[in-house]
């Protein structure tokens, strides 16, 4: 089916009598007959429901909508992006472990890698995707567990060349990973260039409407875990606390999803409500045609924008002649995403003083929903990186974030034309 119908219909398919709405299953356990069918579940001998924080049919209904709109074989939903994030990277590496990631990625997971997990053992270096082959490949090292970059970056709305990255991180044996929050699967299905895994945050444009913190992990099932069995000894080797069972021969293609369920999940615990899963399933069901809508505005903010002479730059893939085009072509023929940055001439302080000046949008932290918003990445978001930080992460200190919303273009136009003026004055 087309990805129109899936947003629609996919994961959740009644029979006879039973709610044609998903219905949100509010209970924490599932009842059995006797000891030894829950025994078999606790095993992963039987597959089944037991406890909402490893598995919840509202959820993964909604998980199996988005494995399929994504062309992969198993997903998992997450408490917010920053888990999946977190559990997609954990499942296969470990202390020990080196992660290889674009400088070009949302703040919170730049923190998350180089902070966090260092804190874990696990190092990771950061590479500028205009790097030459020769040059990303050079921080490869033995311990490389997998590489990971952004669909369209958050915020800086880079598009990164997945099919090249997926070549170079298959030729060393290792998986790519791609957070595509912004594109979303109606815009760009990474699995189909050559990513292994794709995260999100569905906070963002599946939810749409700023609801609900949520995150997901889809898996292709494509990577071969037991052709580099060494590298990745948590998914060949046994689990000690499953009596010895190996995830990738008990479980193929679904070994990803069902360690990061069974191993990390059951330790760690970030399950989403089911009453977020069931608000995140009427997002997608309009997913493809909020997409249109915001791809359609934002080009016409952007072209606006660009003719602005207050405006030193603006950086969205869908302008032709932007250093993206090319990429965007190939990545998101229908359009990117409704986030545009882009720089006012002048101070940090003009910047300030034209968000200040903004009726209709709003300054918050979130992006990617149905109302307009505007941030200032270097005095909110990421304002515990310096200079440096925040121009590795391909953050210019004067670069504002615009997320175009779903209103009428004319009426977004008009706020940010006042706001200019009002600069002027
Ligand atoms: C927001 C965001 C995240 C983190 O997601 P949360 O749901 O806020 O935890 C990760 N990646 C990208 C690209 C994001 O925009």
């Amino acid at each position: 089916m087309n990805k129109e119908t899936l947003c629609v219909q996919a994961g959740w398919t009644p029979t006879k009598g039973e709610p044609r709405a998903l219905p949100i299953y509010q209970s924490t356990t599932f009842k059995y007959d006797n000891s030894d069918q829950m025994a078999r579940l606790f095993d992963l001998k039987d597959s089944g429901y037991f406890y909402t924080r490893l598995a919840n049919p509202t959820n993964d209904a909604v998980a199996s909508k988005i494995a399929a709109l994504e062309g992969g074989v198993a997903a998992m939903l997450t408490s917010s992006g920053q888990a999946a994030t977190f559990f997609a990277a954990f499942n296969i590496c470990e202390a020990g472990g080196h992660i290889l990631a674009s400088c070009n990625i949302y703040g919170g997971t730049y923190n998350l890698f180089g902070v966090t997990m260092k804190k874990m053992g696990i190092d990771c270096t950061f590479f500028d995707p205009d790097m030459s082959d020769e040059e990303v490949e050079a921080l490869i090292r033995p311990n490389t567990k997998f590489i990971f970059g952004e669909t369209i970056s958050n915020p800086g709305g880079n598009v990164f060349d997945i099919e090249r990255f997926a070549n170079l991180a298959h030729k060393h044996g290792m998986p790519l990973i791609i957070d595509n929050t912004f594109a979303t699967p109606v815009n760009c299905r990474p699995i189909e260039w050559g990513a292994d895994i794709v995260t999100h945050s569905t906070t963002k444009y599946m939810d749409g409407h700023a609801s609900c913190v949520g995150g997901v992990i889809v898996d292709s099932g494509n990577f071969d875990w037991m052709a580099h069995a060494d590298k990745y000894p948590g998914l060949t080797t046994p689990d000690e606390s499953y009596h010895g069972l190996t995830y990738a021969t008990a479980f193929g293609k679904m070994a990803f999803i069902t360690k990061a369920t069974a191993q990390l999940m059951r330790d760690l615990g970030s399950i989403q409500s089911p009453q977020d899963a069931y608000i995140l399933n009427i997002g997608l069901e309009s997913l493809h045609v909020r997409m249109r809508q915001h791809c359609a505005n934002a080009q016409a903010v952007a072209e606006w924008l660009e003719q602005r002479p207050e405006v030193g730059w603006v950086n969205y893939a869908g302008l032709p002649g932007n250093k993206y085009y090319e990429l965007g072509q190939k990545y998101l023929p229908n359009g990117g995403c409704g986030v545009i940055a882009f720089g006012l001439n002048g101070t940090r302080e003009e910047a300030i003083k034209f968000m200040d000046a903004l009726k209709m949008i709003t300054i918050v932290t979130h992006v990617a929903d149905a109302k307009t918003c505007v941030l200032h990445p270097a005095s909110h978001t990421h304002r515990q990186m310096s200079d440096e930080q925040l121009r590795e992460a391909g953050v210019a200190p004067d670069l504002v974030r615009l997320s175009v919303g779903i209103e009428n273009v004319e009426d977004i136009i008009a706020d940010l034309e006042q706001a200019m003026d009002a600069i002027n004055k």
